[in-house]
Parts: C-alpha cells; structure tokens; sequence
C-alpha cells in the first residue's frame, strides 16, 4: 500500500527498527512472558537507538520529527508480537509524553522529559479506578490544596506501566464538588517516589503477560503544586483531547495484530493437510481466509487514511471513534477464525496464534471500549 509520507528516512528508520527487534525482542518473548516483565534494559536500549520517544524536540533528546516515525514504532513493535514492550511504549511515548510536552511548564519538560528519550524515566497514565473507568469524570481520586502541596487521597487500578512507571500522569479531582462534574478535573504529575504513594499488585491478566498491568494507591500523598499538569479544573479537556491519539495507535495495534494472524494462518493452512488435501484448500476455509484478507485489507485502507487525517492536524474524533471500535473487534473476528483454522494446534501455547488470541482481546475495552466509541458516534449523529 502506498504512504504518501513514507520517505527513504521512515525506510531507513524501519529496517533499522525491525534488525533490532528481530535481534532484541523476538528472541526473548517466551521468557518475558513467562517472567512477566520486560526488563529495563530493553527501555535503555530502545532509546540509545532512538526508537523511544522520536517526536521529542532534540532539546530533549528526540530527533523532533513527526508522528509518522510513531506509527513506524508501533507497527515494528507490534510485528514483533511483543505485546508487552509494544504496549509500553505505546502508553510512554505516544500516549502519556505527548501530555508533558503539550501542558508541561518548560521546568517540568526539563526534569521528565530527557529521561523519556534514554528510558530512564518510564512514564504510565492513572485514570482507571475500581469504581469507574469509561465514566472518567466520576473519579473519586481527590487531590486538595494544603500549603505548597497537593494531598492525593484514592486508588487507580487497570495501570500501564503501574509497577515499572517513575511519574504517573494522575486525573485527580481538584474541586470534588464542581458541577458539572468534569470542572472538577485536573491533572497531577506524580513521581514513583512521592510520599504516600505506593504501587500495589501486579495485575493478573488473560493476556499480555509480559505486559505491566497494576494497581496504585495514593494515602495522603503530597505532590508539590509545581506539579499541576495544565491548569486546575482543565484536566478532563485535555484528557479528551489525547485521547484520539491514543485511540488511533491501539488501532494502529489491533491492525498489525490481524494481519499477523492472518499471515500465520495462512502459512498453517497451506501445510497442514486432512483428507489428502491441504485445509485451506477447502471451500469453506478459503472463503473464510479470503473474508479475513478482504476485512483486512479494507481495514488497512482505512487506517492508513486516518494516519494521513492526524498527520495533516485534522480533528480525527468522528472516523477515530469508528475506526478504534471496529478495527479492534475485526481483530477480535480474526483471531476466532484464526484459531479455529488451526485446529487443536490453535489452543497450544507453542503456536503463535494462540498468544495472540488472548493479547488482542483486551484492545475492545481499552483506550475506550467499543461501547464507548458508539456512544460518542450516536452523540455525533445526534440519535
Ligand atoms: C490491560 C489493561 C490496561 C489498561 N491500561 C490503562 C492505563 O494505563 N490507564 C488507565 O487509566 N486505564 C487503563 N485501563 C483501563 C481501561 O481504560 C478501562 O478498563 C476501560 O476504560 C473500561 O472501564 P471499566 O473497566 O471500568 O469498565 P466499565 O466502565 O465498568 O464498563 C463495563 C462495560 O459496560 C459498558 N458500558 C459502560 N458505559 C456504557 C454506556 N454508557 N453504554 C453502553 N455500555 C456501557 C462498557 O463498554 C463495558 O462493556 C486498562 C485496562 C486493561 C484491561
């Protein structure tokens, strides 16, 4: 498919990208799997290569270029079937940093930001509580003014990065009692080593089990004023606004997820023989890897013209929205078939297919489940 912003650089970029990953990630994803944890290492040697946070001024340690070299991060990590560092840096650098450099005072830039680029400072996003997640501006998680100081009392949970992270970019209500509810919302810049703030457990999950997943609890946690991220009462606005970019790289993920499977499944079926004859050879199975090609494929278009939107600056919210809900759940499709298509050799952890089965079923309910993307539609559409 062609890119009219794919250059000889982005090329260059990827090969480089892809050699690492082959070398430094697929190696070792059973093992980190089984671990359940990507090891620091792996952060520092993504950023010595410039592969972390490219998009950060060279101020601090970024090359400055755009959002494209981001799409290339996330599909070479995702090509990997790393969902665990894939997934980490997603919420770092093309999530959670894009707040620091939009909001930050040039002070805060100056302490978190370098560390961004080296993988010295691993940074995660608290929204999610027990008590509510796709209702964001109902969060409980206070944060109120005493002297020079915020106090933060109240519990995140569903944390990327959670246990790993250094600063958390903390939704906190500021006024609990603004009306609407969402005035009440700020955003805090928390460090790992804030008094009262502690990590709790590590989060077991269906998939993604190289991935951080955690708990986070805040008991008269202090975070100095200088660390209000924005201005108080602003924090739910911009949350919003983030989140289309969020929203685009999971369906950046659940995209290359698909084809994946996909490219596997059909390797598998063209060897696999019953009957005397190879599996995908029959009707009903090639009209469903020849409907997974075209959902695919037709999928893949679509990306690639909401890639271009958000390149040019356009207000991608509307095609966004549908694009997150319904490229996750074609994933989701795929990975049913996928699995299927493999017989019993599908359910074993030794084939591919099955890891990604489990990793791919979470990218419906985060970022804004499918639901959710609905609701926002039928708001559009005013129904
Ligand atoms: C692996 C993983 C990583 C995550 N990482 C992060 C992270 O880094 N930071 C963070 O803050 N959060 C994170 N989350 C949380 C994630 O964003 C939430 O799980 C998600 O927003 C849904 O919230 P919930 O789980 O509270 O579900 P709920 O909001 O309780 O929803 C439950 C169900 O009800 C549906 N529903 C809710 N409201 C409506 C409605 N109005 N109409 C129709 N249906 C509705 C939902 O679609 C869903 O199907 C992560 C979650 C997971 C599983």
């Amino acid at each position: 498919m062609k890119r009219g912003w794919f250059t000889e650089e982005h090329k260059i970029f990827q090969e480089s990208l892809r050699r690492f990953s082959e070398k430094e990630i697929v190696p070792n994803i059973d093992q980190w799997e089984e671990e359940r944890d990507i090891p620091r290492e792996l952060w520092h040697k993504l950023g010595a290569q410039g592969f972390l946070c490219p998009c950060l001024p060279t101020e601090y340690g970024g090359s400055g270029v755009d959002f494209s070299y981001l799409v290339i991060v996330q599909e070479e990590l995702g090509r990997s079937t790393c969902t665990g560092i894939t997934t980490g840096v997603r919420v770092h650098a093309d999530i959670v940093v894009p707040y620091v450099e939009g909001l930050g005072t040039p002070e805060q830039k100056q302490e978190i930001l370098p560390g961004c680029t080296t993988g010295d400072v691993i940074m995660a996003v608290g929204m999610t509580e027990p008590e509510c997640g796709s209702d964001l501006a109902a969060i409980r998680t206070t944060a109120l003014r005493e002297g020079d100081d915020y106090v933060v009392n109240g519990q995140k949970t569903f944390i990327s990065n959670g246990i790993n992270c250094d600063w958390v970019v903390l939704a906190v209500k500021t006024d609990p009692k603004a009306q609407p509810v969402y005035r009440g919302v700020s955003l805090l810049l928390v460090p790992a080593d804030a008094p009262g703030f502690s990590k709790g457990r590590k989060l077991n999950k269906m998939g993604m089990h190289s991935q951080d997943t955690a708990e986070l609890i805040f008991e008269d946690c202090r975070v100095p004023r200088r660390y209000l991220l924005g201005d108080e009462g602003k924090g739910f606005q911009s949350l919003m606004q983030n989140l289309q970019q969020e929203r685009l790289v999971a369906s950046i993920g659940a995209m290359v997820t698909a084809e994946k499977m996909l490219e596997v499944t059909l390797e598998y079926t063209r060897s696999r023989t019953a009957f005397g004859e190879p599996i995908s050879s029959f009707q009903h199975n090639s009209f469903k890897l020849v409907e997974m090609a075209t959902e695919i494929e037709l999928g893949r278009t679509y990306l690639e013209s909401l890639i271009e939107d958000h390149l040019e600056g356009q207000d991608i919210t509307r095609r966004v929205s549908m694009g997150k809900w319904w490229l996750t759940e074609m994933a989701n499709r795929v990975a049913y078939h996928c699995v299927q298509l493999h017989g019993g050799y599908g359910y074993m952890e030794e084939y591919l297919v099955c890891r990604l089965y489990r990793d791919v079923r979470v990218q419906t309910i985060t970022a804004g489940t499918t639901e959710i993307m609905k609701r926002i539609l039928a708001r559009m559409m005013k129904l």
